[in-house]
């Protein structure tokens, strides 16, 4: 079966329907998305989206907060062009009708997290990825011109490989046509063309063992594009955030905002020793990376499982106001944080690379965007600043959707793609080939190209990812499209492409950090 759009968006996210709102206003949008539409990363932000908002900040402080975190890999021009278009981005939100905190003299309750100079973090309570994806939301129902498909998986990118040309990473001119998406529950799959696609399907968070992200964080939009002869860039930098709820038998892992730090919360290991003085002078408001590396640090001198993170020394209902959404969670699990210190330990939660894309959000392949987490703009660089990625989204959204609209008219559907051949494929009947195989890529992941890495480490994950490619692409062929078996084989293609860029990386920076490159190669920043 074939369809037709003029703007396919994978993904619905912030990303994916900031940009579906503004295109719909040039042409019809199909959103497909691979579970529910509410199924995303940005249900899950806490801390809030960073931007400029009042003195004594300015523009200059927060792109220099963005430079420093970002270690001298961050795009100074996109840094620049963000920080000065998010507050426009973020009055488009609050005329949306999302609502964000205000102090009682009517002016915006400002956070300040880890890496902040200024108090310049927009939130609602501690739940405001939850508030902007439920008005999002409501806005794309509303619309008549927007078709939103739920439980739609996005397979593969359509180019002129589908018509028989041999595409190689070299090829001058890809473009992108559409996407092969498979209809989940009537078990088909559908060739959606397109003029414009814009690939928004949020991060990896799944290719390691435990994880902040839901289980639609498999890399699906990064492996499609790499596949489809895309650039992807900086993909070694990881961020893994510090304080996610030590609980082993529960996915995804609970998030402890770090706006708790920034109202005073601080780190302890297990002796009670506030250690995070040992490690850097601004102690537990040290960026993301640095307190990671000191908590991993600690849990492998001491041999323990978990540090403390403690906020028994505040105010009680000063802390249950400000944090409704963790203090219930906590106190689900036995933990009354007015009272008792919170167990807490690093896990996998954002990726500050990907599918590389210019100011405009457009990659390297023609008619082809990425946006959100699963691009790369060169904002981050080597480490993002906390609640910067919320922000880059709706700014790149916006950007990407003016930009795609003035070129629709001269773009055309390719007719000649080929409907899907399901020849020789039959259903898959032991599933645990797949659910095996998953957690072995979870496994190598999270023991060797963690928070620490070597050569030795990175050697022996590509040699042992490398056996479940070969057996996965083997399998792959003759079975009939699952979700599990396409997320399987995006998580490998992610977890190849993070070792291979770490591998090529011969120095500690930001994020990335070897034991056998312990310094920076160019020490200019
Ligand atoms: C616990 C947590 C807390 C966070 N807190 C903050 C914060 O306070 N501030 C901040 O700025 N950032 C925060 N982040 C990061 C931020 O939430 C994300 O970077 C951002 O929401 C990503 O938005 P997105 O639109 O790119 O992707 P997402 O919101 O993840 O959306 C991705 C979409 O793509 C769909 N999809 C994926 N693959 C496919 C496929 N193959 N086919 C079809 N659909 C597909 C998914 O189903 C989903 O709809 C947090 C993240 C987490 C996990």
């Amino acid at each position: 079966m074939k369809k037709r759009t003029d703007f396919l968006v994978i993904g619905s996210g912030i990303a994916g329907l900031t940009f579906a709102l503004e295109a719909v206003k040039v042409g019809k949008v199909t959103i497909v998305t691979k579970a529910n539409l509410e199924d995303t990363n940005t249900r899950y932000a806490q801390g809030g989206i960073a931007a400029v908002f009042s003195e004594p900040d300015n523009f200059e402080k927060h792109i220099n907060d963005t430079l420093i975190a970002g270690g001298g890999i961050c795009n100074e021009e996109i840094v620049r062009m963000v920080v000065h278009e998010a507050p426009d981005r973020i009055k488009d939100l609050i005329k949306m009708g999302v609502s964000f905190d205000k102090k009682e003299d009517g002016t915006y309750d400002l956070a300040k997290e880890g890496g902040h100079t200024e108090y310049r973090i927009l939130h609602h309570k501690d739940r405001t990825g939850e508030s902007i994806q439920k008005t999002l939301m409501e806005k794309v129902r509303n619309e008549a011109n927007i078709e939103i498909l739920e439980h739609y998986f996005a397979i593969e990118l359509l180019t002129q490989h589908h018509l028989g040309e041999v595409v190689k990473r070299n090829y001058p001119d890809v473009k992108c046509y559409g996407a092969y998406v498979a209809d989940l529950i009537n078990q088909q799959v559908i060739t959606l063309l397109s003029k414009v696609t814009i690939v928004a399907t949020g991060g990896i968070g799944n290719v390691y063992l435990t994880t902040t992200n839901p289980e639609i964080a498999t890399g699906d939009g990064v492996a499609m594009v790499y596949r489809a002869k895309g650039t992807i860039e900086n993909m070694e930098f990881i961020q893994f955030h510090p304080t996610s709820l030590y609980d082993p038998e529960r996915k995804p892992s609970f998030l402890i905002t770090e706006a708790l730090r920034g109202y005073g919360a601080v780190l302890k290991n297990l002796s009670g020793e506030k250690f995070m003085n040992r490690y850097d002078s601004r102690g537990s408001l040290a960026p993301r990376d640095i307190v990671a590396r000191a908590i991993d640090n600690e849990m492998k001198i001491w041999g323990d499982d978990h540090v403390w993170l403690d906020c028994t020394h505040l105010n009680p209902e000063g802390l249950k106001d400000h944090f409704p959404n963790v203090y219930e969670h906590c106190l689900e699990r036995g933990i009354d944080f007015t009272n008792d210190m919170i167990p807490v330990v690093p896990c996998a939660h954002y990726s500050c690379g990907g599918i590389k894309v210019d100011i405009n959000g457009q990659s390297n392949i023609d008619r082809l965007y990425a946006l959100g987490e699963a691009s790369s703009t060169g904002l981050h660089g080597a480490n993002r600043l906390a609640s910067n990625s919320l922000i880059e989204a709706a700014v790149y959204a916006h950007r990407a959707a003016i930009h795609s609209g003035t070129r629709l008219n001269d773009l055309t559907f390719e007719e000649r793609i080929p409907v899907w051949d399901y020849k020789g494929t039959t259903h898959l009947e032991e599933m645990v080939l797949i659910t095996q195989s998953t957690k072995e890529v979870q496994m190598i992941m999270s023991n060797y190209v963690g928070i620490v890495r070597s050569d030795i480490r990175l050697e022996r994950a590509m040699v042992r990812l490398d056996i479940l490619y070969e057996e996965t692409e083997r399998l792959y062929k003759k079975s009939l499209i699952s979700k599990k078996i396409c997320e399987l084989r995006n998580l490998i293609n992610v977890g190849y492409i993070i070792i291979k860029m770490a591998k090529n990386r011969h120095e500690s920076v930001g994020l990335h950090y070897s034991i056998d490159y312990p310094k920076r190669a160019s020490s200019e920043f």
